[in-house]
């Protein structure tokens, strides 16, 4: 069953998911070597707090913490620990909050220090499989046309779609129906309509689309070593077309800066 919401809900949720956007971009101004995830960790539950809001994964199912930090071939799901970040990582942040009973939930994946040319293309093919993902978010498509947009993409740059994990809806649950995976075919799966709220969330590959789960019970590695990267935006179906309720906007603007 969909849970479509009404205008004052995805309000709710565009506040939900503003407050993720900032949250990132506090964390963007102090992404450098050096710095510990655990301390990113830190710096983000403290921001959330500060903002009348609670971290929306902390407890989820068990999970210990309320960012996951996937560095490198991590791919998702990253336990925040006393890892030092080193020139040339790669880090992909996944934050959750809850306000006013409705969830955010974004992701991006920062460069720290310089990284390789390599890895620069892996995170912009990322960035722009999930903005083709979201164009196809229009009432009246499927999901398959969002997941087909994704993957299309990802791999015309010789990029490979991880499978196990997917989008989601999103609303006064973290997860809701339907899924929204990063592959599929045009015209397949759920009928989008007005007032449905999802997570689009594209983890691609730079080798095998193949992932593992290590023994913590969460982080997920590339089955290669190879590096991954991971962007996620909360997308409400509107009357004229996809209204992204998250923003890199605030992102770009501390990187522009530093
Ligand atoms: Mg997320
Ligand atoms: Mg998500």
């Amino acid at each position: 069953m969909l849970h479509l919401k009404t205008e004052a809900e995805i309000e709710l949720l565009r506040s939900s998911n503003q407050l993720v956007s900032k949250t990132l971009a506090e964390l963007a101004r102090i992404i450098k070597p050096g710095i510990t995830t655990l301390d990113l960790d830190n710096l983000a539950e403290e921001y959330i707090r500060d903002n009348g809001a609670v971290p929306g994964f902390k407890g989820y199912n068990g999970f210990p913490n309320t960012l996951c930090t996937s560095v490198n071939d991590e791919v998702v799901h990253g336990i925040p620990s006393e890892y030092t970040l080193k020139e040339g990582d790669i880090v992909s942040i996944d934050c959750g909050v809850v306000l006013n009973g409705f969830y955010g939930d974004s992701a991006f994946t920062f460069a720290v220090g310089e990284i390789s040319g390599e890895k620069w293309r892996l995170l912009d093919f990322t960035r722009s499989s999930l903005e083709k993902g979201v164009e196809q978010a229009l009432a009246g498509k499927r999901i398959g046309d969002i997941s087909y947009a994704v993957q299309s993409h990802a791999e015309s740059g010789g990029y490979t779609v991880v499978r196990e994990l997917v989008g989601h809806g999103l609303g006064r649950r973290l997860h809701e129906a339907p899924e929204v995976p990063n592959y599929g075919r045009r015209g397949r799966g759920t009928k989008i309509k007005q007032g449905l709220v999802i997570c689009i969330e594209p983890m691609i590959n730079m080798g095998t689309r193949n992932v593992n789960q290590m023994k913590d019970g969460w982080t997920i590695r590339t089955a290669d070593g190879k590096p991954s990267a991971h962007f996620e935006y909360a997308v409400a179906v509107g009357p004229d077309g996809p209204d992204v309720l998250t923003t890199f906007d605030y992102i770009d603007e501390v990187l522009k800066r530093s």
